[in-house]
């Protein structure tokens, strides 16, 4: 993590900006270092008994979680974790996003189902930070950079879900200032629970004479209990837990049914111009539901190379006829830990580098840094998001396989990773509504320039890799046949005259972006690990990364060059009528 946020995200560079003065490298790898105490010893232990008892509706509504949260999550805020990120004058830390993501890595491998908590209250955080009156952040702010509070997001309802533009959940206005909510939301998590003393319900609403669809929708703050003047909890509102949903995974997360029944509510910025506050938040939340296919892989991975280096099984070319081998010295279990460890460092190198280019957005020095910041930060968000979470399903799916028939068995915990990991590929908007943001909104930015850039910059790191020495052909060469393909991609979906081919070719296209995107990465951390590799074997295995990549996943982007630029004749050619018989 130190590696990828000093050679990556450049942590140097953000540490200088004036925001950041009080957090150097050197502070922000001790804060990492206690992170890793606190997140192995106090909640990893909890993941288990998560999974096993989950969150449970009672009678009159509350919501209980399993043996241990309570108690995690209050040492957790009274260390001071959820504060990382924050503003100082609201009782945060202020580190970087880089750092912030890290912290957030950790909690998220020691235990997702509960780290979704503290990711949707950072999201409330920024929606205040950016849109609220200055009252509104005055009662909730800094309780939620504490995590003493926590925050939700109601969105969905029954008929609207990528589509947000059908909500109905309806909201009047009390003609004191405040409003009145009254609707059903769905699928909402950690929506009820007992960590914390209130919960804040961002909640999206249609205002009277609201136009249709996504023009009409505005932003809401419904707290579970109101806030008095001073500060203290006053009545419960209407906003009310109805069920909890059973599911595949993440069973310690509630997600619940939540009824608005004249639930008081106060208006956030003006009134139908919500969604643009969600868009404004999505860089940050998508960041962090791709960060959870890279850090539930990472658990995965470490318990599937433990396992292989105790597992004796069959025997190794060249062992001994008497005895039987690790599992680890067969050639198609390597394939498969190496296959998960360099995804996973490309993931992460991606990952971080989004999280510095938010950073760079926020707190940039000139206009120009900060517009660099956010073009790179919009560009990067559905892949981070897609690919991240897509391969979060695969990887711990290849963990399952490295068991072989105890990953299928819950004892070894493996299975639990691959459920949980299951859900980030669905929420926080598909991975397929992912593909058609990556294609019909940010590939066409200011005529393909950001993406054009960035590309660029992949075939200027291409043509520089001659420190690598014996491995420098094949990555270098790998890395330009990959970002060429990605190139003739990127030129085909942006002169697409036909809406539905560049909608066809999307999926394919976000894949093939994330594989060439982890080539670049991995060839950035081999060249910042060359010099000293010859008498480092951390720093050689980030060599040979780079190079089981250029040889083993890049050439997978040219597979996939087909299924981009065929048109979507053939998605269709066989009637709606005819399909599933
Ligand atoms: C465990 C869990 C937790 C959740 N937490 C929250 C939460 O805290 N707050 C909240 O508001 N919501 C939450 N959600 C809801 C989640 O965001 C939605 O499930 C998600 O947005 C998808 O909506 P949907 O389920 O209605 O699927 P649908 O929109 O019906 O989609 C079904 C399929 O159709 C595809 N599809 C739909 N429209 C298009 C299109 N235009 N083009 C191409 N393909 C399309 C989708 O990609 C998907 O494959 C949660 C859901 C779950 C399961």
């Amino acid at each position: 993590m130190n590696f990828v946020l000093e050679h990556i995200a450049g942590l140097g560079e953000l540490t200088a900006l004036p925001a950041f003065s009080h957090a150097d490298g050197e502070t922000a790898a001790a804060v990492l270092d206690e992170a890793a105490r606190f997140f192995s010893e106090v909640v990893a232990p909890t993941n288990r008994i998560g999974d096993q008892v989950g969150s449970v509706r009672n009678e009159d509504g509350s919501v209980s979680t399993p043996p241990g949260f309570k108690e995690a999550y209050r040492r957790y805020v009274d260390a001071g974790w959820g504060a990382v990120k924050g503003p100082p004058e609201f009782g945060g830390h202020g580190f970087p996003t880089a750092v912030a993501i890290a912290v957030q890595e950790m909690l998220t491998s020691a235990n997702m189902a509960m780290s979704l908590c503290p990711m949707l209250t950072a999201s409330a955080v920024v929606a205040l930070i950016r849109h609220g009156s200055d009252d509104q952040r005055a009662a909730f702010l800094e309780k939620l950079v504490t995590g003493e509070w926590t925050g939700t997001m109601l969105l969905t309802e029954p008929e609207a879900g990528s589509d947000l533009g059908a909500l109905r959940a309806r909201a009047t206005p009390n003609g004191d200032g405040t409003w009145s909510l009254t609707g059903q939301k769905i699928f909402i998590t950690w929506g009820e629970h007992d960590m914390a003393d209130n919960i804040v319900h961002l909640v999206l609403a249609r205002a009277p004479e609201a136009p249709p669809g996504t023009r009409g929708i505005s932003m809401f703050i419904v707290p579970k209990y109101l806030v008095r003047d001073d500060g203290s909890l006053g009545e419960r509102n209407g906003v009310v837990c109805v069920s909890l949903e059973h599911k595949l995974g993440i069973h310690a997360s509630p997600t619940a049914v939540m009824a608005l029944e004249n639930a008081t509510g106060s208006l956030i910025g003006e009134v139908h111009q919500g969604m643009r506050y969600m868009f404004s938040m999505m860089n940050d939340a998508r960041l962090h539901v791709g960060l959870e296919g890279l850090a539930i892989s990472e658990r995965a991975y470490q318990q599937a190379a433990a396992h292989a280096r105790e597992r004796r099984q069959g025997r190794a070319v060249g062992a001994p006829r008497t005895e039987s081998s690790l599992i680890v010295a067969h050639p198609d279990v390597r394939r498969m830990l190496m296959t998960m460890r360099v995804n996973i460092e490309a993931m992460r190198a991606l990952m971080y580098d989004h999280a510095a280019a938010i950073d760079r957005a926020e707190w940039g020095a000139t206009d120009a840094e900060r517009a660099e910041g956010e073009t790179r930060a919009a560009l990067l968000t559905p892949v981070t998001k897609g690919w991240g979470s897509d391969l979060g399903v695969e990887l711990t799916s290849l963990a399952i396989q490295v068991y072989g028939g105890m990953g299928y068995v819950e004892e070894t915990g493996a299975a639990q990773h691959w459920r949980d990991s299951r859900i980030a590929p669905i929420y926080e908007g598909t991975n397929g509504i992912q593909a058609i943001d990556l294609v019909l909104r940010k590939l066409p930015v200011d005529d393909g320039a950001g993406v054009r850039g960035y590309l660029d910059e992949i075939e200027k790191l291409a043509a520089d890799l001659d420190g690598l020495g014996v491995h420098a052909p094949a990555i270098a060469g790998a890395l330009r046949t990959g970002v060429e393909t990605l190139r003739t991609a990127t030129e085909h979906l942006l002169g697409c005259d036909d809406a539905n081919d560049a909608l066809a070719g999307a999926a394919p296209y976000l894949r093939m972006f994330g594989i060439v995107a982890g080539g670049y990465y991995l060839a950035r951390l081999a060249r910042a690990a060359a010099p000293e590799a010859a008498s480092d074997p951390w720093l050689a295995a980030k060599v040979a990364s780079a190079r089981f990549y250029a040889d083993q996943i890049l050439p997978q982007a040219g597979g996939l060059l087909g299924a981009v630029t065929a048109d979507s004749g053939q998605l269709f050619a066989v009637d709606a009528e005819l399909l599933g018989t």
